[in-house]
């Protein structure tokens, strides 16, 4: 029987892109009926909403969806609808992984694969802030770490590194300073990490991380770490193995995932056939993983890595002399496909 999925095409170069990810995900033969759902600029046009309770119901309802990026205007304007649909859903798990390709030309080191954990609800995401005085000369934000928020997260991380044989989990805090919250989390994780004894434990402080990772990225695995932290390391990663671009992405809870391209909407690219389609494409690979479909998710990321190794059949983000357009790429994946199935 087919298995129902929400798809949210969402805004500016969202459509394109997704119907490139459904189109190969078919060609590697995933049945799956898609659920099609408006959310972002879009559906304020259609419904005079961002997050139509439709579109909640259908996500609640399949608990798996496919995710293109959404607009969310600057400074002004309705709040980012990605931090509404975590906290609708308690997606506390912000899941990116890192990885290079052969091929890719704008990296500077090779064999990077990092899986890198964030917790994705609390602290300065929270949204407890405020001006402290009637003329705006200081504002406040508070960020609370909780244990349950830690546990869940730190837990989350290293069940995935036992799972996917992963030898070591990197725990990222600031608890020299912050030494209640980071100190906290930090005290979680180690003694999480005494139920893993087949796992390295390892811990840094975030500004070290920051300069470790840029000198020497190969020497970490799995990395945990709080929600802003996470945010700035996580798009640290994506600058070393070719941008958001080729970086997937996904928000997870208890019963729920939701999986995105990390990049945005790309407006000034939109329409144009020329967008990047490899981060949806390796979301909807990690969308695979999670719904058991393993050799489908193989077999993508397969013929997409060939793809980007022999270089001359990609998006010109990808090669600037010598590039295709955005559907021809698809076709070059599944091509690529039918070879390996
Ligand atoms: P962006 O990621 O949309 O674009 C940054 C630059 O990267 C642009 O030059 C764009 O053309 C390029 N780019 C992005 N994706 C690409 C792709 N797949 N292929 C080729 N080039 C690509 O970031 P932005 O311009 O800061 O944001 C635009 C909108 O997207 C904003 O409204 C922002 O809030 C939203 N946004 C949404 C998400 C999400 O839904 N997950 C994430 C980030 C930003």
């Amino acid at each position: 029987m087919n298995r129902i999925i929400t798809l949210i095409p969402g805004d500016g170069i969202g459509p394109e892109i997704s119907k490139v990810a459904v189109r190969v995900l078919e060609h590697a033969g995933v049945k799956i009926n898609w659920e099609i759902m408006d959310a972002g600029l879009t559906a304020l046009d259609k419904y005079k909403d961002p997050l139509p309770q439709e579109t909640i119901e259908s996500i609640e309802r399949n608990k798996v969806a496919l995710k293109g990026p959404l607009t969310t205007p600057i400074g002004k304007g309705f709040r980012s609808v990605n931090v509404a649909l975590r906290k609708e859903f308690e997606l506390y798990v912000n899941q990116r992984p890192a990885k290079t390709y052969k091929g890719l030309k704008n990296i500077h080191y090779d064999n990077i694969n990092l899986m890198i954990f964030r917790e994705n609800l609390e602290e300065f995401y929270a949204g407890i802030e405020h001006y402290i005085d009637s003329s705006h000369s200081a504002a406040e934000t508070i960020g609370i770490i909780t244990k349950k928020g830690s546990e869940r997260i730190i837990k989350y991380a290293y069940e995935y590194a036992r799972k996917f044989n992963r030898k070591k989990v990197t725990v990222v805090h600031k608890a020299n300073i912050l030494k209640y919250t980071g100190g906290l989390f930090l005290d979680v994780a180690k003694a999480i990490s005494k139920d893993y004894p087949e796992i390295i434990f390892d811990e840094k402080i975030v500004d070290n991380m920051a300069m470790q990772m840029v000198m020497s990225p190969n020497q970490f695995d799995v990395i945990v770490t709080t929600n802003l932290f996470g945010d700035i390391l996580s798009d640290l990663a994506s600058g070393l193995v070719g941008g958001l671009g080729m970086s997937p992405g996904a928000n997870i809870g208890d019963d729920i995932g939701i999986f995105e391209a990390v990049h945005g909407s790309a407006p000034d690219i939109a329409g144009l056939d020329i967008a990047n389609p490899s981060a949806i494409i390796l979301a909807s690979v990690m969308m695979l993983e999670y719904i058991g479909e393993f050799q489908a998710a193989i077999n993508i990321e397969k013929a997409l890595s060939n793809v980007i190794e022999k270089g001359d059949v990609v998006t010109k983000d990808l090669n600037p002399e010598n590039y295709v357009s955005t559907g021809k790429f698809a076709d070059e994946i599944c091509r690529e496909l039918d070879k390996i199935q």
